[in-house]
């Protein structure tokens, strides 16, 4: 038997304001930066669990002291009996009686909890020597369910509902697996189309994208119409008639302006239109998706939690569903998550980029494709080619697929040099 004996919490920071990389309409001048965590045992294996909660710069110090808050719960704990438990622990830290105030199940304590819990995943998954798709992908549908919370979800989806969704995909789990690890799973690109770009950058950065493979490209939109129409315009030379180019507005408008706004880039041929308004409104995606038919709305990055998706699923607001590995309550909520989708009949196409979610993310679609819904059709994980080498296993990214990680864990890990180069303060990082 082991023990938890520390729980080390950093604030990094990565300077990429300086190039406008990740500029959005509502967010121009982000630092990508991780509220860190790394909990560590006294096991003979010595092997440690490593998370974070990705935020844009500011407030990542608010972020490290939700995580600090949770301390409590694991110093001094049994490691092996919260590993055999992982849906107990979730449920435990959810329901910290006083914590759950700050919530419930939102915000920065939300996500530190998420953040604990995905450690904890990391640890599992790398005694089991497995990656954390491949981890998942081998349990039983029984343990899966007894993985999720179906607080507030049992008028959508049903431990048997699940149950039902997970068998039904057990017969092909073990070729699907041998044909992930072949082909890998696919991706989108977003580099070419941050708002700071110029329209000689973009022009270069779509080529590039097509070179490269990617099936879709990503724009950000929703700043000024005039120049979404001229970028898209150059967009869509480059690219071609029926190349998929998805805009994203990042939350950017009201719901009225959201469907003028998309219609006025109809022409374009968006493949989807992406937070066109506040995360919390479901009916107003409801009343956008009506309106720009047949445009599909895509959210879920600033989803806070599942309610918010079960309510975007039964409102038919979303036609596109946008898991983030590191907003929700970790793994196990992200699990609720793809259920739901799988209920509903919507492809999951995560959010990705920032800093490290790209190698968290990915094991969730391939768990997906695996154990889930067993398809990849219409499905794709977002990739941001910036700041994957600061991580133990980065992400890789080949002729526009994410070759499936093989290396044990959840790949949250980054690299103690960098996780020391960046911690906020020193020199390299943002001021
Ligand atoms: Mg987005």
């Amino acid at each position: 038997m082991s023990r938890i004996v520390a729980f080390e919490t950093t604030d990094i920071r990565f300077p990429t304001s300086l190039s406008l990389d990740g500029s959005d309409a509502m967010n121009p001048d982000p630092d990508y930066s991780a509220a860190y965590l790394r909990i560590v045992t006294d096991a003979a294996d010595h092997v440690s669990g490593h998370a974070f909660v990705f935020t844009i710069g500011r407030g990542n110090d608010v972020q490290v002291a939700a995580l600090d808050a949770l301390a409590a719960h694991l110093v001094g704990r049994e490691l092996e009996p919260l590993l055999d438990e992982m849906g107990a622990i979730n449920r435990e830290l959810i329901g910290d009686s006083q914590l759950r105030w700050l919530g419930p199940e939102k915000g920065v304590m939300h996500m530190a909890i998420g953040a604990v819990v995905n450690a904890l995943w990391d640890i599992k998954a790398k005694r089991a020597g497995l990656p954390l798709w491949q981890l998942l992908s081998r349990m039983s549908p029984e343990e899966l369910v007894a993985l999720v919370d179906f607080r507030y979800l049992s008028n959508a989806l049903t431990p048997e509902d699940a149950l039902r969704i997970l068998r039904d995909a057990e017969p092909g789990r073990a070729e699907r697996e041998s044909e992930l690890l072949a082909t890998g799973y696919p991706a989108y690109t977003t580099s070419p189309g941050w708002l700071g770009y110029s329209d000689e950058k973009l022009a270069r950065l779509c080529r590039e994208a097509i070179a490269d493979g990617f099936g879709q490209i990503k724009l950000k939109v929703g700043a000024d119409l005039d120049d979404d129409i001229r970028r898209l315009r150059v967009a869509r030379a480059v690219c071609g008639e029926g190349f998929p180019i998805a805009i994203d507005a990042n939350q950017r408008w009201e719901v009225s302006e959201a469907i003028e706004w998309v219609n006025a880039l109809a022409e374009f041929d968006p493949a989807w239109i992406e937070e066109p308004t506040s995360p919390d409104d479901v009916l107003g995606h409801a009343e956008i998706a009506r309106g720009i038919a047949p445009v599909r709305v895509a959210t879920g990055e600033h989803a806070q939690n599942r309610v918010i998706f079960k309510q975007l699923l039964q409102a038919g607001a979303i036609s596109v569903m946008q898991i983030d590995a590191a907003r929700v309550g970790g793994v196990n909520e992200n699990i609720a998550n793809l259920l739901l989708a799988a209920k509903f009949g919507v492809p999951v196409c995560p959010h990705a980029g920032g800093v490290g979610l790209c190698e968290a993310v990915q094991h969730l679609s391939m768990f997906d494709f695996v154990a889930v819904t067993g398809t990849r059709e219409g499905r794709m994980i977002e990739y941001v080619d910036h700041l994957h080498e600061h991580f133990v296993v980065p992400t890789e990214v080949r002729g526009g697929v994410y070759v499936a990680p093989t290396a044990p864990g959840t790949g949250m890990e980054m690299k103690a040099a960098s996780r020391a180069e960046y911690e906020f303060g020193t020199a390299h990082a943002a001021a």
